[in-house]
């Protein structure tokens, strides 16, 4: 007896549906992906059960007339292409032609659909792949798609289903994707008739994400926008305190399409690098478009992890971008206690959220927090072994300089759960930071533990942490140096000679350009031996022999590729500026302080030390008065 046998059309559609039809997000998606390529401009999504039971998907594109809903369901039935060329131009999100057939094989679908020309619309009824009923309908102009009881005939399928909760979320980040890949697209989710996600579809991306993430993360982000020869980048990147530990929010759309990609993920970590504590993830939405021939389409469709050429001039693009983001970004971080009234600024093309005020009371905001956040209540760890803080400051910080709209003076702090934060935030219009000396136009108040410089300012007091200042300082003062390739060395009075391994001599031999453009200087001294004639400058000279070998351990163990030379100088200016910034518990005289001051103020970026904890940090005078119950 034969073994083969040829499968009949039911059972191969239904195990082709495992394919496209993982679960009822996988439905959803497919169909919104049909409505976007329809050029429907609103498109609404109601599931009940998490999508089991039923998920419609309604929007307002060409629709069908009734022809083409016929054929829609038939098994590579396809309008996007007609012939092999065609795939390699495809700018549309669908084109095998599979996913209503796959989608009816294994549910009981409902369409209903008519194009604007006809006035009459189709109705068809599809149980387990087979027509159950066809005939006109009224309908308004667009598409209607229910799914019905995904999987009733597969119940291996069935069973692999999660919790309603479980298949609601995958369905809620569907949604979320879409919102902030299509921002001139409305998107509505309804989950068991509860609105979870509305987009006003007004083409501002901004807007978008304060419908998908909330008020908290669309007054914190700054505005990403850069173009190439080779890319277009737009989006925003969060500041720092809107970091999370996953790289969850970190959404990456190329040319339309949501991607997961190695690169893209480095370049933002690379960007970020100096801004976040370790295990950090930033915040980014980032869109780029560049020509699909420098994209590797040839991935199977559902899956969405990609592939550059040209890695290289991508991955410089995207840090550019990004790092230009940021600096323009104000981000001393703010800490304000209790509900005051909000400034007039409300976000464009959303509503605002009700506000729930945090009560201000005693013990002031940065004490109160880690009895609000009770994992983060040790002390935050110092890489550089100075005292670590007791509590954090509240992320989201303040200033919009960078922003194009007034997108703050928004009401609530809407903290993610792992940010769970209390205390409000609050704005400050009137003060350009950037350019008006946000520190060395304050007043000096004085120093308290030797460690943190007292500022006041309008309506403000000011803490600087005396040593992430001056890290920040240093290590940007040798990157702006070495990026300009401008002198950064200086030469030694009495050289040290230094034994070291041959692997170390190797290296320092190959990549004695990369050393010298890190700012040192050596020669050979034979016998494994080398001389050091110069160490950059920043340094303290006592140090210099350890620092060089630091620095050299370091680069050792990274190894230098030509794609990380950047990163490895950039880590060894951390451990410079760590190494040569001035301790906390250090008295400073006015002078010092005022210098210090100074030189933050010329800094692009002056609002971290190169290991992410905050350089500064402000209470609001009506901060102090609630504290004290001046004012509730
Ligand atoms: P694909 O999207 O790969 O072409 P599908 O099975 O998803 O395949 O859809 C088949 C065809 O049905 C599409 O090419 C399109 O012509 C039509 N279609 C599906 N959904 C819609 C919709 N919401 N509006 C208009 N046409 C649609
Ligand atoms: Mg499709």
């Amino acid at each position: 007896m034969g073994r083969i046998g040829i499968l009949d059309e039911s059972t191969y559609n239904k195990i082709a549906a495992g394919e496209v039809v993982e679960r009822p997000a996988s439905v959803v998606k497919e169909l919104v992906e049909n409505s976007m390529d329809a050029g429907a401009s609103a498109v609404s999504v109601e599931i009940k059960n998490g999508g089991i039971s039923f998920i419609r998907v309604v929007d307002n594109g060409s629709g069908m007339d009734e022809d083409d809903a016929r054929l829609a369901f038939e098994r590579h039935a396809t309008s996007k292409i007609k012939t092999l060329d065609d795939l390699y131009s495809i700018r549309t999100l669908g084109f095998r032609g599979e996913a209503l057939t796959s989608i009816a094989a294994v549910s009981k679908v409902e369409l209903n659909t008519r194009t604007r020309e006809n006035t009459r619309g189709s109705r068809i009824e599809i149980h387990g792949g087979k027509v159950i009923d066809i005939r006109p309908a009224g309908c308004p102009a667009g598409t209607s798609i229910t799914v019905r009881e995904l999987f009733y005939n597969t119940p291996a399928r069935y069973k692999f289903l999660k919790k309603d909760a479980t298949e609601a979320g995958h369905v809620s980040d569907i949604m979320n994707r879409f919102a902030l890949a299509r921002p001139d697209i409305s998107f509505k989710l309804v989950n068991n008739g509860v609105t979870v996600l509305h987009t006003p579809g007004n083409s501002d991306l901004k807007s978008a994400i304060f419908s998908v993430y909330g008020s908290e993360a669309a007054r914190n982000i700054a505005e990403i926008d850069y173009s190439d020869k080779f890319i277009k980048v737009w989006g925003y990147a969060g500041k720092p305190e809107l970091a999370k530990a996953s790289r969850n929010y970190q959404s990456v759309f190329v040319n339309g399409r949501y991607v997961k990609s190695r690169l893209v993920f480095s370049a933002i970590d690379t960007a970020y690098e100096t801004a976040l504590m370790k295990n950090r993830y930033a915040f980014v939405v980032l869109h780029m478009e560049l020509n699909p021939m420098l994209v590797d389409v040839n991935v199977h469709p559902t899956k969405i992890e990609i592939k550059f050429s040209e890695e290289q001039e991508i991955f410089k693009s995207l840090y550019h971008a990004i790092v230009s983001a940021l600096q323009q970004a104000d981000g001393i971080r703010q800490i304000e206690i209790g509900g005051g009234k909000k400034d007039a600024f409300r976000f464009s093309g959303a509503g605002s959220r009700s506000s729930d005020h945090v009560q201000g009371a005693f013990p002031p905001a940065a004490l109160r927090l880690p009895e609000r956040d009770g994992s983060r209540s040790a002390p935050v760890e110092d890489p550089c072994g100075s005292p670590g803080m007791a509590g954090r400051p509240v992320p989201g910080g303040s200033r919009s300089t960078g922003f194009k709209e007034g997108g703050h003076g928004l009401d609530e702090l809407k903290a993610s759960p792992e940010e769970e934060a209390t205390g409000r935030v609050s704005e400050k219009q009137d003060e350009d930071y950037r350019a008006g000396g946000a520190f060395s136009a304050k007043k000096i108040v004085g120093q308290v533990f030797s460690t943190y410089i007292i500022l006041e300012g309008e309506g403000e007091l000011i803490l600087v942490d005396q040593h992430a200042a001056h890290e920040r300082i240093v290590f940007e003062r040798l990157k702006k140096k070495f990026h300009e390739k401008t002198e950064l060395s200086q030469a030694l009075l009495s050289p040290p000679v230094i034994r070291l391994t041959d692997i170390e001599i190797k290296l320092l031999q190959e990549e004695k350009d990369f050393f010298n453009s890190l700012g040192f200087d050596y020669e050979d001294f034979g016998n494994n031996s080398i001389i050091l004639r110069a160490v950059p400058y920043e340094c303290a000279l006592e140090e210099s022999g350890e620092l060089f070998l630091d620095v050299l351990g370091r680069v050792l163990s990274a190894g230098i590729r030509d794609e990380n030379r950047v990163k490895v100088a950039e880590d060894a200016f951390y451990q410079m500026a760590c190494k040569s910034a001035v301790k906390a518990n250090k008295r400073l005289s006015g002078d010092e302080i005022k210098a210090l001051l100074e030189q933050l103020d010329s800094l692009d970026y002056p609002f971290t030390c190169p290991h992410g904890r905050p350089v500064a940090i402000r209470f609001s005078k009506n901060d102090l008065e609630r504290m004290f119950k001046r004012k509730l």
